[in-house]
């Protein structure tokens, strides 16, 4: 099948930009820390949940004698959302699969209900996407894809793993992709309704029947795939996607920030008060008490991204610059008298 890019760039605006990072952070060799080297991909990635500007960077182990300069990981998260060369998302590809297989919608209907979705998508497209759809679920461990995994085993000292599940919508049966990281190369799919740990091992097995050397596992978090994946590689180190990891854990922490910029807010009610007393004065202290509550005016209009840019913490880190001058300007005021 011939690669095709999808749709033409001006009709897919994304509304998010992500940077993904190798869920690896330490050489699996030497333990150095990874270092950003090069952008491995960038793409318009059309999913169910919008339109995303995705980076992928591509990180290799600095360390000269350990040897692997040329040895580049990249986010598995970020290869797993999307086939090579495509710009739809696996839960795309699996929703088509599902209209045509499950609903048995023509494809002038299926490419009608993406494009509902905010998914531009022509007929052709929607034809495409169904045939990306099959020949995923045709992926195996052919004589070509193990000769590819024996020269990344020489290459790279052994192979990068990593599986995920992906469901369109919740009922619905889950399609479990295995993958390898450096090549991209995809060795198996299935979809199965449970996703059970002994389910997902089946999956697993052969590859794991190929013997090869293996330097990294990698998965999001859900619990039966990190099972099967722990149980069938034993002693391989085990990462986390970062990305539903932040979002895992981010959740608590963006609640707490909501409530610390409610309580700071709230701490600043008094700020009409003092306003109104300087209004009119024109000596130079209420000049720079005017700029300060400006100062303060504008803190409170903060917001930031969350989870990694908390409004919350933001506002406090400048409430704090602002008084930390004012004390400053206090002291020299003090100086000055005395
Ligand atoms: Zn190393």
């Amino acid at each position: 099948m011939k690669a095709r890019r999808g749709l033409p760039r001006n009709r897919l605006i994304p509304e998010k930009r992500i940077y993904f990072r190798p869920e690896l952070t330490h050489c699996p060799d030497c333990g150095t820390k990874l270092k950003r080297h090069h952008t491995a991909s960038h793409k318009i990635v059309a999913t169910l949940k919008g339109i995303l500007d995705v980076w992928n960077m591509a990180y290799h182990c600095p360390n000269e004698a350990c040897g692997k300069l040329e040895r580049y990981f990249r986010s598995a998260q970020a290869d797993a959302l999307c086939l090579k060369h495509t710009s739809y998302a696996y839960d795309v590809l699996v929703l088509v699969g599902e209209m045509r297989f499950k609903q048995h919608m023509t494809v002038t209907e299926i490419s009608e209900a993406l494009t509902q979705r905010a998914i531009p998508t022509s007929e052709r497209h929607a034809m495409r996407l169904y045939e990306w759809y099959l020949t995923l679920l045709r992926a195996s461990l052919t004589d070509d894809v193990k000769e590819d995994l024996k020269k990344i085993v020489k290459e790279h000292g052994g192979l990068l793993l990593s599986m995920d599940g992906v469901q369109p919508e919740k009922g619905n049966e889950t399609l479990y992709v295995v993958r390898e990281g450096f090549s991209g190369r995809i060795l198996a799919a299935k979809n199965l309704k449970s996703g059970s740990c002994s389910e997902l091992k089946a999956l697993l097995k052969p590859v794991k029947d190929l013997d090869y050397p293996v330097v990294g596992l990698v998965s999001d978090g859900q619990r039966s795939i990190r099972m099967a994946m722990e149980e069938t590689w034993g002693d391989t180190p085990y990462q986390y996607c970062q990305y539903h990891y932040l979002k895992d854990i981010a959740k608590p922490v963006v609640d707490l920030d909501r409530k610390l910029k409610t309580e700071i807010k709230k701490s600043l009610r008094g700020i009409r008060e003092i306003e109104k007393q300087v209004e009119h004065e024109s000596t130079v202290e209420a000049e720079v008490a005017r700029d300060y509550l400006a100062a303060t005016r504008s803190l409170l209009l903060e917001d930031g991204t969350p989870p990694l840019d908390l409004p919350g913490i933001r506002i406090y880190e400048n409430a704090q610059a602002v008084k930390a001058s004012l004390e400053q300007s206090e002291a020299k005021k003090g100086g000055l008298h005395s």
